[in-house]
């Protein structure tokens, strides 16, 4: 699952000179956008077939129960991206998320406005998606929904260096970021398998949203917005898969 990893990265583009294996582009509204996006290409197929897909509404549970979730995160160098779909910050080896038995190593966060996951069918301002992957390559995400309130000091940091426009990795000298800042105290969380919300819409992913928000200010938000635009896809179906809310 390298090739995967390194996709989630960012940092395929320099591996497509070499190899022209150009992936079809998409977008989020009109004719790439995401109601067509399983049929731009085969391999976003499961985007329009896929039964497990994501983002879902978290208010649809079906089971209660105390999911045991535990980040051990390390601050470390402000690496940032565009991709063009989303502003991303790479995090260096250190930081591991525990899921049950399972650990995760954190690779990213990226960011969607307004958010993807949604409550009753409310969208928040903007979500932050924590990716991990395993040893094996299995995924995990961790999203954290943010509501406008007091400003976000990380945040801060990533939009000062966010690139507007589409870009490989950088580091940005003497920055450091911690991610546990962008953390709510109490890590309950809703608990399901789902999908990448990008193409391929790969499936497989180990889905963990916090209940409790953070904030950012509205300043922030329209920050990120005026990078991103609207780059939320829409709820996808639940298709009678468990959807576990927090016990508490
Ligand atoms: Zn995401």
């Amino acid at each position: 699952m390298k090739s995967l990893k390194s996709v989630l990265l960012g940092m395929g583009a320099a591996a497509l000179v070499a190899t022209p294996v150009l992936a079809v582009e998409w977008s989020y509204e009109g004719a790439t956008g995401p109601e067509n996006w399983g049929s731009l290409d085969e391999k976003y197929e499961l985007c329009a077939k896929g039964l497990m897909q994501s983002p879902i509404d978290l208010a649809a549970a079906n089971a209660r129960a105390e999911v045991s979730l535990a980040t051990s995160y390390r601050p470390g160098p402000l690496t940032i991206l565009n991709n063009g779909h989303t502003v991303q910050a790479n995090f260096a080896a250190g930081s591991k998320m525990t899921s049950g038995t399972m650990q995760f190593n954190l690779l990213q966060v990226h960011f969607h406005t307004p958010s993807e996951e949604v409550m009753h069918g409310q969208q928040y301002p903007m979500v932050a998606h924590f990716v991990h992957a395993d040893d094996d390559g299995n995924l995990a995400v961790l999203g954290v929904l943010f509501e406008i309130g007091a400003a976000n000091a990380e945040l801060a940091k990533v939009i000062a260096a966010a690139p507007k426009t589409k870009t490989d990795a950088a580091t940005v000298a003497g920055v450091t970021i911690d991610p546990n800042k962008m953390l709510p105290d109490d890590l309950d969380v809703f608990r399901f398998q789902g999908s990448l919300t990008t193409p391929p819409c790969s499936e497989g992913v180990n889905w963990h949203v916090a209940k409790d928000t953070v904030t950012m200010s509205a300043e922030q938000l329209r920050a990120f917005g005026g990078i991103m635009g609207n780059n939320a896809r829409p709820v996808q179906p639940l298709n009678g898969r468990l959807l576990v809310a927090p016990a508490g």
